[in-house]
């Protein structure tokens, strides 16, 4: 078991996002031990504005200590406009080793389902199986790009292994919970040469997978054929998740042709 760094207080808790999924997110740690190199977007942002000076800080977390009594006070005020909270966005709700985090994400979880409102978690950690007895409609995610611990190591260093990321996942799913798997961002064949359809096929059982590329990363634009790659990599993820009666969502820019252009093409090679 890992040790947070610190506690902070907040004023505040519960807040709208304006991401392309997503409605209300809690973030009650500040930092985050994973680590990913894609680089982090909530690294980026908590660089830029102050809040963080070094990647070595960011991996040190701290716990918002009065979590639970910012929920206690915003629950009943937002909770006719809450259709879904999300976390987390700037932070991992079950950062991998750290029980603490883990046991305010459950609490938290808690507060809101008995509020009537319902979670939606993803995570590089594992899902702590007694999820399994909160609200169904909560939905679970995971973040898989690869199922090669070597590129885990070096792009999500601190983040859990792949292998029992799918366990947690696939516990939940059997127990009637609704999974779901973002592969985002998925790399480039200068990053790592792998076979998307082995992914696919290890998170086969899950409700609802979502693909994106990476918008950050200058090896990724450097390598000349990106856009040609996501357009044939998404199609891959719809292809299968049609055969596969899942639900899935490519998310904006990851497609630069149209389905009809790509089956198009596809059929005449
Ligand atoms: S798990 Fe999420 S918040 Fe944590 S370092 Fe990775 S991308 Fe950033």
């Amino acid at each position: 078991m890992k040790q947070v760094k610190g506690y902070i207080q907040r004023k505040s808790m519960l807040y709208k996002t304006r991401v392309e999924y997503g409605d209300y997110t809690m973030n009650h740690v500040l930092g985050c031990a994973h680590g990913c190199l894609y680089p982090c977007y909530a690294y980026l942002m908590k660089k830029r504005f102050g809040q963080i000076h070094s990647y070595e800080e960011w991996l040190q977390p701290y716990l918002v200590s009065n979590t639970l009594e910012l929920s206690d006070k915003e629950i009943p005020r937002l909770k006719s406009n809450i259709r879904s909270v999300q976390l987390c966005f700037t932070t991992d709700p079950f950062m991998y080793e750290y029980d603490e985090i883990r046991d305010m994400s459950l609490a938290a979880i808690r507060k809101l389902n008995d509020a009537g409102i319902v979670c939606s978690v993803l995570t590089k950690g594992i899902l702590p199986h007694v999820l399994a007895s909160y609200s169904k409609d909560n939905t679970y995610g995971i973040t898989l790009v690869s199922l090669d611990e070597n590129y885990r190591r070096r792009v999500e260093p601190g983040a859990a292994p792949y292998k029992d990321r799918i366990e947690a996942l696939r516990y939940l799913h059997e127990q009637g919970c609704k999974s779901w798997v973002s592969i985002e961002p998925y790399p480039t064949p200068n990053l790592i040469q792998q076979d998307l359809h082995e992914i696919l096929k290890a998170i086969s059982f899950v409700d609802k997978i979502i693909f994106g590329r990476t918008n950050y990363n200058k090896t990724v634009t450097a390598y000349s054929k990106h856009d040609d790659f996501y357009n044939e990599q998404a199609f891959k993820v719809i292809q299968f998740c049609k055969e596969n009666g899942i639900a899935y969502h490519i998310k904006n820019k990851t497609m630069t042709k149209s389905l009809k252009q790509i089956i198009e093409e596809n059929h005449e090679k």
